[in-house]
Formats: C-alpha cells, sequence, structure tokens
C-alpha cells in the first residue's frame, strides 16, 4: 500500500512530461514542415471549424491528402490547391442513417444537403453482396446498408412488393422451416458484411414476437445493433407507440442486441414525449438504446402496406384530407383512398404536429436522419432538405438548437452508433488529423431547405462545398457530377 503511495507522484510527474511531449509534437505537426506542406492535395483556408467531437470551433486552415485530413492549423497551409472558405462553416460531411433512396438521383440531393455519407439501415436489404456491388465505383457519397427483416422475409414468402410488402409478407405467418430460411437469408447478410439489421415490423404485422425476438437474438450473437420501425404507431391501445416500444425494449434487453428506434416522431405521434422518456430510462439504466428524427410535420409510405389497415384514421388522429398522393400532390377523399390503395403508390401523411417535430430536433438524445427517397423528382421534401431545414430553421429561425448541437446530431452521433460495430466509422463525424476528408461547407447565415411538399426535388441552398473522401462533390454551390468518390461503409 506504501509503496503504491509513493509511487503516485512519480507517475504524476511522468504524466506530465509525456502530455508536455505530446503537446509539443502535436504543436509542431499544426505547423507542418515545408515538404509535408507540399505534399498536401488541398487546402481549405480560413474556415469556422466546427468539430462536435473535441467542441472546436475555431478559424482554422485544413490540410488534405489521399482522401485524409491531416493537418488543422491555425497557421496558414499551403497546397497545390488553396480554396478560401472564410466566413463559412467547416463541418464533418453529415452521416444520414437512415436513406431509403440509393440512387444516383438521390446521392445528388443528398450532397447538395451536406450528407456525405448515406446509409439504408431500416428496410435494408436481403442481397448485402449484390447491393454494395451495384454501387461499388459508381456513388457520388458513401453508402452501406443493414440486411433488412422485411426484403429477407419478402423473400421466404414470395410477396409481390418491391420495396415495401404488400401481399403474403403482411398476412403470413412463417412455418418453422420459414423461419430457419429466414434467418439463413439475414446471416448470410452479415456475413456480407451487412451494419447490422433493419426492422420495419409494421409492415409485417404477422411477424410474431417470437419471430422478431430470434432475429434480435441474431443480432445480439453478433453483437450488433437492430435499426426497428416499431410495430404500432400512436396513442391507441392496445397496439400504441408505447407498447411498440416495450416490445423492441424488452427484446433489447433479453437478448442483449443493442436498439436503434428510427423516426420517433412518425411513430410516436401524441405519444412521442413518452417514447423519449422511454429511451432515455433505458439507457440511464445501461441499454444502448438510441433514436432518431427528421424536421417535417408530415411522414410518407406506401398507401398498399398494413400502415392502412383499417383503424388507421384513429390511430394516426387524421383523415382522408391529410393523406397526399406523391404522383399527383392531390389530397385524398374516401373514393380516391380505396382507388389509389389498390394501385399502390406513396403517399404523405401529414400526422405530426409540429411542436412534436420540434420536440424532437431539440432533444440532444435525438439523431437527424432523413427516411428519404425521391423517385424521378417525386417524393417527400425529407429526401432533400433535412439537413439545411434543420439548420436553417431550427437552429438559426427558431434557435431551439445550438449549431454545435445540431451538427452533433448529424455527424458525431450517427458515426458513434455505428462505430462500436464498424470501426471504419471512427474515422467519420469528426475533423482532427486522420479522419476521412468528408466534409461540409456552408454559409450559416443562408443555408436553408428547398424542397417541399408540391415540389420536393428541389436542392437545399447554402452548401458551398461539400466533399466526399477528399473530392468535391459540391463546389462553389453546384454539384460536381462527374466524380463518384463514394466508399461502401461495410463491417469487415
Ligand atoms: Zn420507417
Amino acid at each position: 500500500m506504501l509503496s503504491l503511495f509513493r509511487g503516485r507522484p512519480g507517475l504524476a510527474t511522468w504524466g506530465g512530461l509525456v502530455v508536455l511531449i505530446v503537446t509539443v509534437i502535436l504543436a509542431s505537426a499544426n505547423r507542418l514542415a515545408p515538404a509535408q506542406v507540399q505534399d498536401l492535395d488541398l487546402v481549405l483556408a480560413g474556415g469556422r471549424v466546427m468539430d462536435p467531437e473535441s467542441g472546436l470551433d475555431s478559424v482554422r486552415s485544413i490540410g488534405i491528402r489521399r482522401g485524409k485530413v491531416v493537418a488543422v492549423s491555425s497557421e496558414p497551409l499551403t497546397a497545390r490547391t488553396v480554396v478560401d472558405v472564410r466566413g463559412l462553416v467547416v463541418s464533418p460531411g453529415f452521416i444520414d442513417l437512415h436513406s431509403h433512396g440509393q440512387t444516383d438521383e438521390n446521392y445528388r440531393f443528398k450532397a447538395m444537403d451536406g450528407v456525405t455519407t448515406a446509409l439504408e439501415m431500416e428496410v435494408g436489404t436481403a442481397e448485402v453482396a449484390t447491393w454494395y456491388a451495384q454501387r461499388d465505383g459508381k456513388s457520388l457519397v458513401n453508402f452501406g446498408a443493414t440486411v433488412g427483416h422485411i426484403p429477407s422475409r419478402m423473400a421466404v414468402v414470395g410477396d409481390k412488393g418491391d420495396f415495401l410488402p404488400r401481399d403474403e409478407a403482411i398476412r403470413r405467418r412463417l412455418t418453422d422451416a420459414e423461419q430457419q430460411r429466414l434467418l439463413a437469408i439475414m446471416r448470410r447478410g452479415l456475413d456480407e458484411g451487412a451494419l447490422g439489421i433493419g426492422f420495419g415490423i409494421a409492415y409485417v404485422p404477422a411477424a410474431t414476437r417470437k419471430e422478431i425476438l430470434d432475429v434480435f437474438e441474431l443480432a445480439a450473437e453478433r453483437g450488433l445493433a437492430c435499426f426497428v420501425h416499431l410495430r404500432s404507431h400512436g396513442a391507441v391501445e392496445p397496439g400504441s407507440a408505447i407498447e411498440a416500444a416495450q416490445e423492441a425494449i424488452a427484446d433489447a434487453v433479453a437478448t442483449g442486441a443493442s436498439l436503434h428506434i428510427v423516426h420517433v416522431t412518425s411513430t410516436g405521434l401524441s405519444q412521442t414525449a413518452t417514447l423519449l422518456r422511454m429511451i432515455d430510462g433505458a439507457r440511464k439504466h445501461g441499454l444502448d438504446v438510441t433514436t432518431e428524427a427528421y424536421p417535417y410535420t408530415a411522414a410518407m409510405t406506401g398507401l398498399e402496406t398494413a400502415i392502412f389497415d383499417d383503424g388507421w384514421q384513429e390511430k394516426m388522429g387524421i383523415g382522408y384530407k391529410e393523406l397526399q398522393w406523391v404522383a399527383t400532390g392531390e389530397r385524398l377523399t374516401a373514393e380516391s383512398f380505396a382507388r389509389y390503395r389498390k394501385l399502390g403508390g406513396m403517399v404523405v401523411i401529414h400526422s405530426i404536429p409540429e411542436e412534436i417535430a420540434r420536440l424532437a430536433v431539440a432533444n440532444p438524445m435525438v439523431m437527424i436522419a432523413s427516411d428519404g427517397i425521391i423517385t424521378s423528382g417525386k417524393g417527400h421534401p425529407r429526401g432533400a432538405g433535412t439537413y439545411a431545414r434543420v439548420l436553417g430553421r431550427y437552429v438559426r429561425q427558431q434557435q431551439v438548437l445550438t449549431l454545435m448541437d445540431g451538427l452533433r446530431k448529424m455527424t458525431l452521433m450517427p458515426a458513434e452508433r455505428l462505430a462500436r460495430t464498424t470501426p471504419s466509422m471512427s474515422t467519420k463525424g469528426r475533423i482532427k488529423a486522420g479522419v476521412d476528408a468528408d466534409l461540409a461547407i456552408f454559409d450559416p447565415a443562408r443555408v436553408i431547405d428547398r424542397a417541399t411538399f408540391e415540389n420536393p426535388a428541389q436542392y437545399s441552398e447554402g452548401f458551398v462545398h461539400v466533399l466526399v473522401n477528399g473530392v468535391f462533390v459540391v463546389r462553389d454551390g453546384k454539384l460536381v457530377e462527374s466524380v463518384k468518390p463514394g466508399s461502401p461503409i461495410r463491417r469487415r
């Protein structure tokens, strides 16, 4: 005991010396030697660099070499290309955990909204290797996906829907043999590098609680997170959002799997505050539970899905006129509802009160994620405007959260959500030497969404430059169409 005590001051002194040496080394690294300076591919000079991990919010120059940030310096840096970014915020590029649109068209809207990594974590895919191969070397932004319970179940029962179930996967319980096939598909997806397991339980109401629990168990075996659209939404009991959150949280407790509850507002509706209280409580008791929201007062999904089974008006507290048919923009009636439900297609659901959207966006626990998809210019504005809308509307205009807190929800928090299982994510979502040069550079006085429910296909305003792996995908406010610097985000 005594020797331990005697040892402590000595250790402290050595520790102090090590800190001093490291500080000197870091300080000299910030003033790069001329040879190193010549090696830089690009310098972003004199921007307001904001890093939610370290809390840095100061004027710095950023040196980039071979796709990586290699210097964050208070001294000027030189390189072959120096871009003056004075007066602009330099943020880590945004990481969208809920990006259904995984096409060139969608990636363009993402890039113009500051997103450098777009991940399909909720629906996911049943064909993980193929999914990655289709995008590798061909994408504007970084991409990745989970293996999805929905598409795997659709494959097992032969559902005729394309993206979301429309018949067999909605109605059919699985036999034991089918349940084994389902798990085999999902195991293969995880072996192929999927980022976790995606769920949309509300779309497959025939999936028993046992079926869901078994899939959570698979996630737990692999040490992965489940990204879950809960079984039901709203306040009507039985079958409320609270009941649905209890199922997912109980499965996380029982199996040990991590849990991410998607779009807490469109699921929670009037019960959103209670869901947030449950998630906060679970976290305080040591569970790895996270959540996300998009900054809009409407949801969107397929009219043919189980979401519009009998009772939807009571569950969501809305009527036909709150439904807007995406293809034409028209509000629905009982007659057009019946006609379009047979046809199938996307419908915007004006169901989320503004105060609920604001509550979630302002809550420090809630990440920002778009849930977006734009198809031939049609869709929900969240596919194009989510990130600019948070920064312009909720940070600048309404001041319900600080700029740094807003950026943290778009960068560090989603990176940390994934870094626990996907180590490559620890080099995203922050700005320091050694991270990937995924950067969003914007004018904080001007950044705003332009996408509307009437015309969702409008680029956000205010993003001056966006870089993916050190390559400009947006430069001087304009999309760079000729480059494909996006890398796969994959678990190895
Ligand atoms: Zn969803």
